[in-house]
């Protein structure tokens, strides 16, 4: 099957739509990446063209070595993902050393992140926690940034006590890079060690990276921490005595009923 035709492409085409819809996606923002499983290799393998065109690393992911990474090209705009699409995504194939990548399908160069991507995509492989990330800009949970604490615990709290889901969706938390220019090792880094522990990443200033099973459910969570973010901006911003809340106890008694249980940090 060619890769357009799978499954995958179709889902990540329509969530990247999703996105755009939501406002999260301006210019070139944004990025994606999905760990083939055998079924969507074996699927599509027929539409791969195999070059010597190995691109080194700058650190080895050992982790994903012989993995097939499916994610976005560099400069992409996604508002525009569905015109010309085979040049907009592409299927990154690491060596068996992790240290290299080569293209065997679609467009030329994977999106500025790919470290970040590989690095916690070999982290969440690690732990059984998902193979599909899904990073955009959505403003409220950025704009947060400058308004809370910027560590786990302080963040993850903010957003429990602003809609009651939050305690069942994201039981874990959510972690904090701080501040780091975009596409660089160090963020790569950052994000990594916190997605170890957290099944999502604000990165500060800057946008959300968030982890699932699938491109929907990465999504799904980034939705949900953006509503949680939005609603606590709009209480902060009413200017009004906050004089109620989701209380703590509220929060646990919420993860509890559905199997969960909230990080105490
Ligand atoms: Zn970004």
């Amino acid at each position: 099957m060619k890769v357009i035709e799978s499954e995958f492409f179709k889902e990540a085409l329509r969530f990247i739509g999703y996105g755009c819809q939501m406002g999260w996606h301006e210019r070139n923002a944004g990025n994606i990446s999905l760990r083939l499983n055998k079924e969507e290799l074996e699927s599509v393998r027929d539409d791969f063209v195999l070059t010597d065109n190995w691109v080194s690393l700058p650190e080895a992911v050992v982790g994903m070595a012989n993995e097939f990474v499916f994610t976005t090209v560099s400069g992409s705009y996604f508002i525009d993902m569905q015109y010309n699409s085979s040049e907009k995504f592409c299927i990154c194939e690491i060596s068996n050393q992790g240290s290299a990548y080569r293209i065997v399908w679609g467009g030329k160069r994977p999106t500025s992140e790919l470290c970040g991507h590989l690095m916690s995509l070999s982290a969440m492989k690690q732990k059984n926690a998902g193979r599909a990330v899904y990073h955009c800009h959505p403003a409220n949970i950025v704009a947060l940034s400058y308004i809370i604490p910027q560590n786990d615990k302080e963040i993850s709290s903010a957003l429990w006590e602003s809609e009651t889901e939050g305690a069942f969706v994201f039981p874990q938390g959510v972690g904090v890079t701080g501040f780091h220019v975009p596409g660089t090792l160090e963020l790569a880094k950052a994000t990594a060690e916190k997605i170890k522990y957290y099944p999502a990443v604000l990165w500060s200033f800057h946008g959300i990276f968030a982890s699932g099973d699938s491109i929907a459910s990465a999504f799904g969570l980034a939705h949900a921490i953006e509503k949680a973010a939005e609603i606590k901006l709009k209480v902060l911003s009413s200017g009004l005595p906050i004089v109620n809340t989701i209380t703590k106890e509220q929060q646990e008694i919420t993860a509890k009923t559905y199997g969960f249980k909230l990080n105490e940090f």
